[in-house]
């Protein structure tokens, strides 16, 4: 730390990204990623000319991708807010809507403390219960600023948008913000209730079921006021924060739904069959609606786990913590993938 630091950031601990090696060397399991290619629409909107139009400022009003997107989800444009990444978009929910405090899971996105730091926003923690699901009672009027990972991560786990209904209901006061960055993996969205519940900001990501993990874009679906918002930020800090690539890539692949579907019912699939393999091998995998499982061996920390299989060329996500630390966190692959990483799993057991 510098002695120029303002002391406003003196306690900051940054958020840890997952490993992004720069080769080929890893089967990589750990971020999430999807194992397709972004849809073929999107390789065509990444083109020469649009290269060439980088000269230019990207358009600030995102309006042709707000466009899509309201189409797509049934709102008008003035109710979508878009993001680098979801992360911006979190950021700006903190930022905005924090006064009172944030309440959110001890077992969530890690981002979410990082933020609240960042911020000045006091953390409300919610223990999850023992088996890891979260307890909808802990957040009805609880009198602040609510964050939901849903389904979470790193469980997997998700709650019925009837119980973020309630959520969002009991806290009129203040903004429920539901993280979908998994949703498309067999999860229920809640951006349905948005018009309902003008506290209600539902974000979603291009990163994980469409494949779009580098362009960086995020959005969030709500009322036409909470929008606003969001946006005030927005143009306090950069109004271009979508650049042009990413954003004609991020329209396309909204127009190419059917094909990320046919990716989203392989990788749920392939989770399945992943899922019962390592139950067989003797692991406790919860039941997840992501593109992940999170599991734990009973003869095994998840620290070594981690190790024996990045040693072997598989990386996988073990997240320090006492509730965590037994457990790693694996992305959905192809069925290749899955079967490397099941061989090298047995591997590891019988040596
Ligand atoms: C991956 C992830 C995000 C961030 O996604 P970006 O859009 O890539 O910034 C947000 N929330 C959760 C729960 C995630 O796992």
């Amino acid at each position: 730390m510098s002695r120029y630091l303002n002391p406003l950031y003196k306690d900051l601990i940054p958020y840890t990204p997952g490993e992004q090696p720069q080769n080929r060397k890893y089967i990589k399991l750990n971020t999430n990623e999807s194992p397709y290619p972004p849809a073929p629409g999107v390789l065509d909107a990444v083109n020469r000319e649009e290269a060439e139009n980088l000269r230019l400022y990207s358009d600030p009003t995102v309006m042709p991708l707000k466009e899509a997107l309201a189409d797509r989800y049934d709102v008008r444009p003035e109710n979508i807010f878009v993001g680098n990444g979801s992360d911006d978009c979190l950021n700006f929910a903190f930022m905005a809507f924090g006064a009172d405090g944030a309440a959110f899971a001890d077992i969530t996105y890690g981002f979410y403390t990082v933020f609240a730091s960042l911020h000045h926003v006091r953390a409300d923690i919610k223990k999850l219960k023992e088996d890891y699901t979260l307890d909808p009672a802990d957040y009805r009027g609880c009198g602040k600023a609510v964050f939901i990972a849903n389904p979470n991560a790193p469980t997997g786990l998700s709650i019925p948008v009837s119980k973020i209904e309630e959520i969002a209901q009991s806290n009129a006061g203040h903004v429920v913000v539901i993280d979908e960055a998994y949703v498309d993996f067999g999860g229920e969205s809640a951006v349905p209730f948005v018009k309902k519940h003008p506290n209600l900001l539902v974000v979603q990501t291009f990163s994980k079921s469409r494949s779009l993990a580098g362009a960086r874009v995020g959005y969030a679906i709500g009322s036409e006021q909470v929008i606003a918002d969001l946006e005030t930020i927005r143009y306090s800090t950069n109004p271009y924060n979508i650049n042009r690539i990413s954003m004609a890539a991020a329209a396309a692949a909204v127009r190419d739904r059917a094909y990320y579907q046919a990716n989203c019912r392989k990788i749920m699939a392939v989770r399945q069959y992943t899922k019962d393999a390592l139950e067989k091998l003797g692991f406790r995998v919860l039941d997840s609606q992501a593109n992940f499982l999170f599991a734990e061996h009973p003869d095994y920390s998840g620290k070594t786990m981690y190790e024996q299989l990045k040693e072997r060329g598989i990386l996988v996500r073990h997240l320090p913590g006492k509730r965590t630390d037994n457990f790693n966190r694996i992305t959905i692959g192809t069925k290749e993938q899955m079967d490397a990483l099941l061989k090298t799993v047995e591997e590891i057991l019988n040596s």
